[in-house]
């Protein structure tokens, strides 16, 4: 065999912030702060505190390979967290600041974090559990007055510990094989996971991120990340943004709405990305009260399915032009992106958006196949249905501290998603449903998915969610569960809307109506709570889900 003659220069992510402190030092990154007043500051300086953090890490006693926490929404901090940790050679363990106190503690005990960074706006969240931290031994608070009262035992601040800090410091990322970062599974479909990125595996999805064929950002572009940062990585733009040197806007706890529609019009945001849920009430905020968003070139939308009657309403109402995205936490998490391509140039308007409501094509990169019950590889015809599996760069093989686990992983080296899709021969993966919350009616697969975009896309519908309740003739029928727009839905209409695309045995045999869908710690539907309240409790009539 001849070996190639190339440099083995290494995917470490110091690579990101040397390049964009020499390539884009003037570009900035603007934070929206508590009171609503902005931070800003150019990558330079971000540089330079970065930085500073690693003295300060290596200050708090923060070794190689140690786990360090961040509980805090998107700022510029924890965009320095992103760089800092893993700078020094530790891992970034994102905690979700909406899992509950159970939650919480199980993952950061089974991370053994050392060190936990608080957004200061979050400190009650984290107050009352810190007795119950085992392995915690510092807690560093940010984005809050310095002379706020802190419950925390062992507790500094991090302008503190900035202030000290000197700038001199040598990169302790020094193999590429070194963890990164560390991302809880949001638990929809069972106990939280951890998925253990390494230098290499972020590098690889970076650029896979930064293809045009994925989100592709430039230079030229100014970022809102909405999807929060942990949330599977913030889908990778941190990263991809700071190393083209990218505009980033960070909303902070501003996440409702209105404040967006201001963002986004006021900063010319070019690319915003988040989970449908945001993109629906931004949506109705802009018929209310209309901002122009026409900046935006592309609103990427992943984490569950986005309806299709909102993709087009999108691109009809506002001009906007939706990148439909699949992905997962254990896929770092990019998947699949659904963009038309020039083959999809003769298709009619309504093609074109049939299209774009699929979960798309894979990112070169990822390698996919779809395998049925008994683990045969099925066509790719846009109709049979299987599990997906895939492989690639920036896919983990196994589960923090899970070895052996044949459930998740194939002895062939596949990651077995969980998800339900059919693939038709161009490569555009449209996803049926995941294989827990399929409705079996009769030996027949129902997709709840399908069922819930259908019913999303009537106009009297805000939101809807379907799941299985156990029949004793079928086995399991569909219950549909709406947020009607106002007042309430008419199940006559809502029936004669579904039977216009699907079979009649697809028809729920149940509607209840409630003031709101409960969302998981990431803005999901959550159909393990909607199941717990209707499947397998008594149905009632008028229930109340907890605020997400
Ligand atoms: P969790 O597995 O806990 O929900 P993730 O955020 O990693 O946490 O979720 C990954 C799952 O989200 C995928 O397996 C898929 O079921 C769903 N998902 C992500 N993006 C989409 C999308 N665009 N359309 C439909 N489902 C999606």
């Amino acid at each position: 065999m001849l070996h190639g003659l190339m440099m083995d220069y290494p995917l470490t992510l110091d690579v990101i912030v040397e390049h964009a402190r020499r390539m884009t030092p003037r570009k900035t990154i603007k934070t929206k702060l508590p009171d609503g007043a902005w931070h800003e500051y150019d990558y330079a300086e971000f540089y330079r505190r970065v930085k500073k953090l690693g003295n300060a890490l290596a200050a708090l006693g923060v070794e190689p390979g140690d786990r360090v926490g961040t509980f805090a929404w998107n700022t510029f901090e924890h965009l320095e967290l992103y760089f800092g940790i893993p700078g020094a050679g530790a891992v970034a363990h994102t905690l979700n600041i909406r899992l509950s106190p159970e939650q919480l503690k199980f993952i950061i005990n089974h991370a053994e974090d050392k060190a936990i960074f608080v957004d200061g706006t979050l400190l009650p969240l984290l107050e009352p559990i810190a007795a119950e931290l085992e392995t915690v031994e510092r807690f560093v608070v940010f984005n809050c007055d310095q002379r706020q009262a802190v419950n925390l035992p062992n507790a500094t601040h991090y302008e503190d510990l900035m202030a000290e800090a000197s700038e001199d410091f040598e990169w302790r990322c020094t193999d590429e094989d070194m963890a990164l970062g560390l991302c809880y599974t949001s638990g929809t479909t069972g106990m939280p996971k951890g998925v253990l990125y390494s230098h290499r595996s972020m590098m690889l999805h970076t650029l896979g991120v930064m293809q045009a064929a994925a989100l592709g950002p430039t230079e030229a572009d100014v970022v809102l990340p909405v999807v929060p940062q942990f949330h599977a990585m913030a889908w990778g733009l941190p990263y991809a943004c700071a190393w083209v040197g990218a505009t980033i806007i960070m909303p902070g706890r501003h996440l409702q709405p209105a404040p967006l529609a201001e963002m986004i019009e006021g900063e010319r945001v070019t690319i915003a990305a988040g989970v449908p849920t945001i993109w629906n009430g931004l949506y109705h905020e802009l018929r209310r009260n209309p901002r122009d968003i026409s900046s935006i070139a592309q609103l990427v939308v992943g984490g569950s399915a986005m309806p299709r009657g909102l993709i087009e309403a999108y691109e009809r109402d506002f001009n906007v032009n939706v990148a439909h995205a699949w992905g997962m936490t254990e896929m770092s998490p990019i998947g699949s992106v659904s963009k038309l391509q020039t083959r999809h140039s003769d298709l009619d308007e309504a093609g074109r958006w049939d299209i774009k409501a699929k979960q798309g094509y894979f990112v070169p990169g990822v390698d996919a196949r779809i395998v049925d019950d008994d683990g045969r590889e099925v066509a790719w015809d846009g109709e049979t249905m299987g599990e997906l599996q895939v492989r690639g760069y920036w896919v983990a093989r196994q589960y923090y501290k899970l070895e052996h686990d044949h459930e998740h992983f194939t002895d062939d080296g596949w990651f077995r998603t969980g998800d339900v899709v059919t693939i038709d021969a161009d490569g555009y993966m449209t996803i049926t449903d995941r294989t827990k919350d399929l409705v079996k009616s009769g030996g027949e697969w129902i997709s709840s998915v399908d069922l819930e975009n259908r019913l999303m896309s009537h106009p009297d519908v805000l939101e809807a969610a379907v799941i299985a309740i156990a029949d004793e003739t079928w086995g399991e029928r569909p219950l549909a569960v709406q947020v009607p727009l106002e007042g309430s839905c008419d199940e006559q209409a809502l029936n004669a809307w579904l039977l216009e695309r699907f079979p009649k045995f697809w028809l729920p045999d149940r509607y209840v109506a409630v003031d709101e869908i409960p969302k998981t710690g990431v803005g999901k539907m959550d159909k393990k709570a909607l199941r717990q309240m209707f499947a397998d409790g008594e149905l009632d009539p008028h229930p109340k889900p907890s605020a997400p």
